[in-house]
């Protein structure tokens, strides 16, 4: 029996505000327009056949609310989108230049809507993540035991702003914060390799998604990929990256032990998402 899969990066079809070029870009990956797109993943129906069909079994699915680059997927559309699944699990966005009490905003979303992580996207919403603007974010989301995940490296999206994303802003917040779990969205891509894999290596809470990287060349990207089995979680970036399924698929072909691609695919992601023993075991068939 293959491994059994989370996903931990797609993203709620956007049905916001879009900005310009998006529905290009889409098109180009995806080979379809963003109207086709929305209308049959606006219900998640027909996404949870998709991960059906890519053998994934959960998935975090993202808000973003950063319209002035990369667009909005609002809180409540990803909330209403999850809610219908177990298997689909609602992270947050909080803009800190939208609100001016972020903290009181996470927390509602958390108790009161039931998101179960928050994402970042410095690079679109143009902070530092070690900014004092950001920290009541974190620790709220410590006190709240829920991960935290930020866009680090490169973008497509015009009028991204590279520099929040160098990963070494986020070393502050690994010292400032060491019981937050973190996660570090595209491992520094890809002039910030080294500095994402070795804060990863450092601090006992920091964590690599491998998402939006080609999984055959991510031994290419961190060639000591080995020596932190359990700090990667896998992610496709749906819907950007439309094909879940040669993502999943290409993990497993890589050569590394079975152990470590387990973990990778779904062990990690499963601690960090407190996913229940009793969930893990019926997935591990045991
Ligand atoms: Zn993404």
């Amino acid at each position: 029996m293959s491994t059994p899969v989370i996903d931990f990066h797609v993203h709620g079809v956007p049905m916001g505000e879009i900005p310009p070029g998006f529905a290009d870009f889409l098109k180009r990956q995806t080979g379809e327009d963003l109207a086709q797109l929305i209308a049959r993943y606006a219900s998640p129906q027909e996404f949870l056949r998709l991960l059906d069909n890519s053998g994934v079994r959960y998935a975090v699915v993202l808000a973003e609310v950063a319209p002035v680059t990369s667009g909005t997927v609002s809180n409540d559309f990803v909330r209403d989108f999850c809610r219908s699944s177990p298997r689909l699990i609602p992270f947050a966005s909080v803009n800190p230049f939208m609100t001016n009490q972020p903290a009181r905003e996470l927390e509602r979303l958390v108790r009161e809507e039931g998101f179960r992580g928050l994402k970042l996207y410095p690079t679109y919403q143009y902070f530092y993540p070690n900014d004092a603007l950001v920290y009541p974010l974190y620790a709220k989301a410590e006190e709240l035991g829920i991960p935290v995940m930020w866009h680090t490296g490169s973008s497509v999206f015009g009028g991204a702003r590279l520099k929040y994303g160098d990963p070494i802003y986020l070393d502050d917040v690994a010292v400032d914060f060491p019981r937050l779990t973190m996660l570090l969205s595209h491992g520094g891509r890809p002039f910030w390799y080294q500095q994402a894999f070795f804060l990863a290596r450092l601090h006992p809470n920091v964590y690599l998604d491998l998402t939006g990287l080609p999984p055959r060349n991510l031994l290419t990207y961190f060639p000591e990929l080995e020596r932190i089995p359990e700090k990667l979680v896998f992610g496709s970036d749906w819907p950007g990256v439309p094909n879940i399924k040669k993502n999943v698929e290409d993990v497993q072909r890589l050569p590394l032990d079975e152990k470590t691609k387990q973990a990778i695919l779904w062990g990690n992601a499963a601690r960090i998402l407190k996913l229940g023993v009793a969930a893990q075991r019926s997935e591990m068939g045991e």
